[in-house]
């Protein structure tokens, strides 16, 4: 193998190991972000669970105390019962009165309705609670696991960019100018075998002069339809499949 193709080889292998760390990286952000939404949802769900019992027990509150007025009205029209010497009045007063218990019964169904409903949302709320607990713990185990590994990848990142560098000083100038150019063009490997006889890259096959220029080892050899630098190993195998 030309030692210019293995320079290559080794920068490549860097580059590949750069471009898969980075990627890596870049997935941490979107995946912590959906690890906080998560924990957001479900604090959302908790606060309106908790909200929803407020309201029941300020509307029962609200009928307890229409229900005291009722009483205190009723207590009042039995003092001026007690009072009148007028038989209409003690009449229209005994009505008043019947009217206010009535309506004393119907605040009484409908604060039993709520305490039903309260009993149901204080069940509700134990679970979400429950819930937003347990969420939490897992939420800050996975973001405290994303923080090691984006600290790992990091780190992996510099030292893949320093040998990246050592490797790159290595390598000829013009070598690595086509190298870097293939790269920004084709994104991925641009350094390739010879397989079955074609290019390893675009697999198309390659033409006997071609492969056998590779072989020959002398100078670099690129694929003539997709330009990527072709190499040769021993072993491999540069007869077409068919
Ligand atoms: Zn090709």
């Amino acid at each position: 193998m030309l030692p210019i193709i293995e320079k290559l080889l080794i920068l490549q292998d860097r580059d590949h190991r750069l471009h898969r760390a980075r990627t890596e990286l870049g997935s941490i952000g979107p995946q912590r972000q959906t690890l906080q939404n998560k924990a957001t949802d479900v604090q959302a769900r908790l606060d309106a669970v908790k909200l929803r019992g407020k309201q029941i027990e300020s509307e029962r509150k609200r009928l307890e105390l229409d229900a005291e007025a009722k009483n205190a009205q009723i207590a009042k029209y039995s003092l001026q019962q007690f009072q009148t010497k007028k038989n209409e009045e003690y009449k229209a007063l005994a009505h008043e009165i019947e009217l206010c218990k009535e309506a004393i019964s119907k605040l009484e169904d409908q604060q039993l309705e709520f305490m039903e409903q309260a009993d149901q949302v204080a069940k509700d709320i134990a679970a979400a609670t429950a819930e937003a607990k347990n969420s939490k713990r897992d939420v800050d185990l996975l973001v405290a696991d994303l923080a090691t590994l984006e600290l790992n990848l990091k780190k992996q990142i510099a030292d893949l960019e320093a040998d990246r560098a050592r490797q790159v000083a290595e390598v000829d100038a013009s070598a690595l100018n086509r190298y870097e150019r293939l790269l920004k063009s084709k994104g991925d490997s641009v350094v390739v075998s010879i397989e079955h006889g074609a290019c390893g890259g675009c697999h198309m096959k390659l033409t006997t002069q071609t492969v056998r220029t590779c072989q020959g080892m002398g100078e670099i050899t690129t694929c003539p339809h997709c330009g990527r630098i072709l190499y040769y190993e021993r072993g491999m195998d540069l007869v077409a499949a068919d």
